[in-house]
Parts: C-alpha cells; sequence; structure tokens
C-alpha cells in the first residue's frame, strides 16, 4: 500500500489504491473479465483547471481546479466539489469511483464525479471565494450540465457556492438552470430534508444492521466521530432511536461520557461557538483523537474523514458495528482486522449514500418544477436506503463476503451490465 503526504505533514493512504483493491477483489468474485474491468478503473475523463482570482489586496492569485467524472454509464454524472489544501488529482479520482458504486448502490440513475480546488477556504473572504467558485464554473461550463454532470457541496463548501455554480452556469447558458446542481439553498429549488438526509441515512442503515445482529438499539452505545453535518445528524437521530451517545469528537478533540452525551446540547453549544467546534464542551470528559475511535461502545460512526482506521488501530476497536458516515474511512489492509474480530462494518458507498439520494431527489424536483413535503423526501430516502441495505445483505449472504466487498458487487454487477448493454467500444 502506497502512502501519500497531506499538506499537514500527516501520512496517509493513498485513497485510490484503497478503492482500487477493494473493486479488484469484487471484479474477481463476480468473474468479471479483465479487459473489460479495465473501463471501468479508469476514469471517463479528468480536467484540471488554473483559475486566477483577483484577490482583496489586488494580486492576482491562481488555483488549481479538478473535476473527474469516473462514469456516465447509469446517467450524468454526480458528485461534490471540496476546497481543501489537500485536494490531490488520485484523492479526487477515487472519489469519483466511489459516486459510481454510491449511485449504482442506491440504485439511483446517475454516474459519478468529484471536483475539487486546493485552496484554503477558511482563509479566504466571501467576495474571494465567489470569485473563485464562479471562475472554476467558467472553466467548467462544457462539464457541467443538468443532463451531464451535476456538483453538490463536499467538504468546504456549502449552499452559498453551490447558489454562485448555479447563478454563473445560468448566466453563460442563458437561463436559469435549476438541476445543474443540488444543495442548493431552499429558496434556490433546494430540497426540503437535504441537510438532514447523510445523517439520516447512516441512522436508517445502522437500524437495519443493528436488527441484523440482534442488537437492541436502547441496550447500545455509540461513538460518533466527527461533529459536522453527517456527524452531528447521526448522533442525534440515533439518539432518537434510544442509542446512548457516549463519545463525540471533531477537530478540537473528542469526549467520553459513559452516561450519555446531551446531543442537542452539543449541537447547540458549536452552533452557539465562535469557531463552530466542540472545544470547551463541558458534557463529556476530553479524550485525545488517537484514543477516541477505540472507547468502548457497541457502534461506531466514523464521520469526519479518510484513512481514520487503519491497522495501527483496528484490532483495539471495541465497536461490534461500524457504520460509516464518511468516505473511505478505513483502509483497506484494515477490513481484514476487522472480519477478523467478527465486526461488522456498514460502508461508506451504501452508510453515507442518503445525501446523494436525496440529492437525486433535488434535481428531480428542480425538473417537475413541483417541490416536495419534508415528510414525503424522508419517507422516500428511507425506503430507499433500507432497500438498498437489504440489497446489499443479500449479496453478502449469497457470495459469502462482507458488507463492502457486497456492495462492490452490487454496484459493479450494475453499473457492468449497463456498459455491456450499451456497447460501443
Ligand atoms: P463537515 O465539514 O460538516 O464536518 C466534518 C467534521 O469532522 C467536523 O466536525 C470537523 O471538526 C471534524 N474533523 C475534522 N478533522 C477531524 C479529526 N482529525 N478528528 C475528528 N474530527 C475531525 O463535513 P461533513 O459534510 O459532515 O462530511 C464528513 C464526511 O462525510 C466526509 O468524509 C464527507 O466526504 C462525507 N460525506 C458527507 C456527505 C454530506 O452530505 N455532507 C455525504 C456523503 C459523505
Amino acid at each position: 500500500m502506497a502512502l501519500i503526504t497531506h499538506s499537514g505533514g500527516s501520512q496517509v493512504y493513498n485513497p485510490l489504491e484503497s478503492m482500487m483493491s477493494r473493486f479488484n477483489e469484487a471484479v474477481r468474485i463476480l468473474g468479471l473479465d479483465e479487459q473489460f474491468a479495465s473501463v471501468l478503473k479508469a476514469p471517463d475523463k479528468c480536467v484540471i483547471v488554473n483559475i486566477p482570482v483577483t484577490m482583496d489586496d489586488g494580486n492576482i492569485q491562481v488555483f488549481e481546479g479538478y473535476r473527474v467524472v469516473h462514469s456516465v454509464h447509469l446517467g450524468p454524472s454526480k458528485g461534490g466539489i471540496r476546497y481543501s489544501m489537500d485536494v490531490n488529482l488520485d484523492e479526487v479520482k477515487a472519489l469519483a469511483a466511489w459516486m459510481t458504486w454510491k449511485c449504482a448502490v442506491v440504485n439511483i440513475p446517475y454516474g459519478g464525479a468529484k471536483g475539487g480546488i486546493k485552496c484554503d477556504p477558511r482563509s479566504m473572504s466571501k467576495g474571494e471565494l465567489e470569485r473563485l467558485t464562479r471562475g472554476y464554473t467558467l472553466a467548467m461550463k462544457h462539464v457541467f450540465g443538468p443532463d451531464r454532470d451535476i456538483p453538490a457541496p463536499d467538504m468546504g463548501t456549502g449552499p452559498q457556492e453551490m447558489a454562485w455554480i448555479l447563478d454563473e452556469y445560468s448566466k453563460i447558458h442563458g437561463s436559469n438552470s435549476w438541476g445543474v446542481v443540488t444543495g442548493k439553498p431552499l429558496v434556490l429549488g433546494g430540497s426540503l430534508g437535504r441537510v438532514e438526509a447523510t445523517g439520516r441515512g447512516v441512522m436508517i442503515t445502522a437500524r437495519s444492521a443493528m436488527a441484523k445482529l440482534g442488537m437492541k438499539p436502547t441496550d447500545c452505545t455509540c461513538v460518533v466521530q466527527g461533529f459536522g453535518n453527517v456527524g452531528s445528524i447521526s448522533a442525534k437521530l440515533l439518539a432518537q432511536l434510544g442509542v446512548k451517545v457516549v463519545g463525540i469528537s471533531d477537530i478540537s478533540g473528542g469526549y467520553y461520557n459513559p452516561e450519555g452525551i446531551d446531543v442537542l446540547a452539543a449541537i447547540e453549544y458549536v452552533q452557539q461557538s465562535p469557531n463552530r467546534t466542540l472545544e470547551g464542551f463541558t458534557g463529556g470528559e476530553v479524550v485525545h483523537n488517537g484514543e477516541f475511535l477505540l472507547l468502548p461502545c457497541d457502534i461506531l460512526v466514523p464521520a469526519a474523514m479518510e484513512d481514520q482506521i487503519t491497522p495501527l488501530n483496528a484490532d483495539k476497536i471495541k465497536a461490534k458495528l461500524i457504520v460509516e458516515g464518511a468516505n473511505g474511512p478505513t483502509t483497506a489492509e484494515a477490513d481484514a482486522i476487522l472480519n477478523s474480530k467478527g465486526i461488522m462494518v456498514v460502508p461508506d458507498i451504501l452508510a453515507n449514500a442518503g445525501g446523494v439520494t436525496v440529492s437525486y431527489f433535488e434535481w428531480v424536483q428542480n425538473r417537475l418544477g413541483y417541490y416536495w413535503t419534508e415528510e414525503r423526501v424522508h419517507r422516500r430516502s428511507d425506503r430507499v436506503m433500507k432497500q438498498a441495505f437489504d440489497h446489499v445483505y443479500a449479496a453478502s449472504e449469497k457470495y459469502k463476503v462482507d458488507l463492502r466487498i457486497a456492495s462492490y458487487i452490487v454496484a459493479l454487477d450494475k453499473v457492468a451490465s449497463t456498459l455491456k448493454l450499451r456497447g460501443s467500444f
């Protein structure tokens, strides 16, 4: 396994290699022709652009932007845009391929893509971010499109960036194009239920997994890493199911309380805090981030970032069930260790697919010009997530593999059969 170095200087695993090793395993089990599989290994296209931006001090700074379209076999490609200094081509390629498999697992008619700009959004003013986002949209004007490639938010971006993309793209093309991007503010064609969607999918798949393992939610404890959109909402909804949330964490550190953490109070605390973190939270004892994933609990929800569960800590994890809210939190080598310990892992491409599912609903509503109630969005996304879990679980029994490889099998089988029917190579 090759290591790459991120801007912070820490060594991390290469997410593209992590993705490829699972892909290759699914290819082998499905008996897919290697030459045929090679079509799905490489992305359809990788676009790299330089975006000149006039900064507030009058200087021009050039930013590197990426968009990788991995596949359009099932429909227009779909995937978020990440603003971070750690953005690099291998990471964007891996995230784009994950989007292909994720959309196929939940059976929505999209291919996969991902984008990113190497920048530090926290050090930029709103005006600089707007000029950067508009410059990126202009550079990608032939890539994006409601029937071609549909971006969404990811780390470092949110509804405001999506509103700028919508506006810039609509100006370039001469008419409002609501469906070109999802994760928009509600007043600009966003969907009710989108903010909660990913955490809600985590809760639904966790509930299905608990049922398979004979775990009663009210007898279970849970630890959630990351307290942003996915982590905080997963924690809130798991607590609503009756699970006792004993640990939460974010960039500021971990907080542990065996008696249970008041999740709503923690959410309120972060909303009020000047740096929007848990720093100074007194609802639990402080735990170092390195120790956090090893806390005693029944369910562990990594919902922060990639490469958190590795061969260095996997054998010390105490949870019986891991539900991956983040993309790529477990390295491929750690999978084997977790399997040998009998820990069930609901993998990222299944567990966090609630977000893209409701993004799809947003796009459908934009195209219909007819907007659903929140209750309808929740009901439909819950059904999609539950069916996807059941489908993957059945594949894991049929092929006698873990849920991660089963998810890749389900996804690959679907994309490959579409590719075969379409032909043309
Ligand atoms: P976010 O920016 O809202 O939250 C990230 C959280 O992780 C923050 O609380 C941050 O403080 C914390 N964090 C960062 N580094 C940490 C560290 N070293 N240790 C502990 N906590 C740390 O992001 P998000 O939207 O919640 O996304 C989290 C993960 O979920 C990412 O991997 C993202 O790709 C994935 N994801 C998000 C969505 C979505 O709809 N938002 C959908 C699918 C997957």
